[in-house]
């Protein structure tokens, strides 16, 4: 069996229990390494080549290319990771990387319930990481933070150990700094910190991370870095604390699965009757509840036609169902359904259950915000964009 069929049965399998499921984006300012990340994450879930990845290049693993001469695209991928003796399904949204598409990233975080922050050590917060923040809390979407290209400040500014603690304070300072100017009326603490374990920080380049429960576990230190950066033992370094375990240990351990995220985000997305069975069901994440689909994007598939992705709040979606399409009279026929794993939807007959983000085809009159479901129903809040002034890459 290939590598690819396997990860789709294990996804299959993870996808029916709420409880191993995190939902998540990817997000940073322009260049500061969301799309070398994101590599290093296929790579590490066994998607993509560990060659490949940090090249910007991913490709599928030698094995599904002879198979099915594919490439993933990085778009939109579910994988499986193993934390704490169980594995579990990382679904990851794509955000573009333009402030000028600043719309589709909060659309993207209305799906999700955890937002990695990308910053680069070098450069630190910038208006793009301050605008993906407020995106990401607005929706209820938790975050937490990857400081990238430290090598840089290893071999470009050749920090030593005290420095490099000191600029990676500071980083972590400013990002809470707005994160609490963000959050300041809620009763939860969503600041980030190395001590309970939501920042980690490395180099996307080399594949390489670290974070306080990585440290304590391999025994790594600072000084170990910056001696095997300089000692050009990248390579040891990445296999010794590999960045994608790493980061994705700290996806599975700090980011909250929909059973917890629903209760609190449905109040904030939707002002339907909070005393409903609908408003129950999404918020227990049933499966066996009405249909509740938000739809986050629409893309062409050249065989299949417009595909609607976004997240089931409630219920199962299956192919043949007819369901309503928000701000339109007529139900919508669903021809079919899946799961992205990178660049390729891969249909599941069985159909997607709640909880999960789901690839439907067939929704004809769906647009990104669509709220579809199989009653009438209030519609989701739509979702509005934060604009800020147009930066170009230099
Ligand atoms: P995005 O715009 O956020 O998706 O950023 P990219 O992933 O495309 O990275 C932007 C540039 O930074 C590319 O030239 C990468 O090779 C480089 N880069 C990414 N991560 C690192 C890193 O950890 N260290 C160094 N030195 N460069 C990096």
């Amino acid at each position: 069996m290939g590598r690819r069929k396997k990860i789709v049965q294990e996804c299959e399998k993870l996808m029916d229990n709420p409880e191993h499921i995190r939902n998540i984006a990817i997000a940073a300012h322009v260049d500061h390494g969301k799309t070398t990340l994101s590599d290093n994450l296929l790579a590490g879930a066994g998607m993509i080549s560990d060659e490949t990845a940090g090249q910007q290049l991913a490709m599928d693993t030698k094995e599904d290319e002879q198979e099915r001469g594919i490439t993933i695209d990085a778009a939109n991928v579910s994988m499986t990771h193993e934390w704490n003796d169980k594995n579990h399904l990382i679904n990851l949204i794509d955000t573009p990387g333009h402030v000028d598409f600043g719309g589709d990233v909060t659309r993207a975080m209305r799906a999700v319930d955890g937002a990695l922050v990308v910053v680069d050590a070098v450069e630190g917060a910038m208006p793009q990481t301050e605008t993906v923040l407020r995106q990401a809390l607005r929706e209820g979407v938790k975050p937490a933070l990857f400081i990238n290209k430290v090598d840089r400040l290893i071999n470009e500014l050749q920090e030593g150990p005290q420095e490099m603690q000191e600029r990676l304070f500071d980083v972590i300072s400013d990002v809470n700094e707005l994160i609490r100017g963000m959050t300041e009326e809620k009763d939860y603490d969503w600041t980030v910190s190395v001590e309970d374990g939501t920042v980690a920080f490395g180099s996307a380049l080399y594949k390489w991370g670290v974070s306080m429960p990585s440290m304590q576990e391999t025994g790594i230190s600072f000084g170990d870095i910056i001696d095997m950066e300089s000692n050009d033992q990248r390579q040891e370094l990445h296999e010794a604390t590999p960045l994608s375990d790493v980061v994705l240990d700290m996806v599975a351990e700090h980011f909250p699965n929909p059973l917890e995220a629903q209760p609190r985000r449905i109040p904030a997305v939707w002002r339907g009757d909070a005393d409903s069975d609908l408003a129950k069901q999404m918020r227990e994440v049933d499966d066996d509840g009405d249909v509740v689909f938000m739809v986050t994007d629409i893309s062409m598939d050249p065989h299949a036609g417009e595909i609607a992705t976004g997240r089931l709040f409630s219920g199962t979606i299956k192919k043949g169902q007819e369901l309503y399409v928000s701000g339109t009279a007529k139900k919508n026929r669903v021809q079919s359904v899946g799961i992205f794993m990178g660049g390729e939807r891969e249909d599941l007959d069985r159909g997607v259950p709640a909880g999960n983000i789901a690839a439907v085809t067939g929704l004809r009159d769906a647009i990104a915000g669509s709220t579809v479901s199989s009653v009438e129903m209030t519609p989701f809040e739509s979702i509005e964009h934060i604009s800020e002034p147009v930066i170009t890459k230099s």
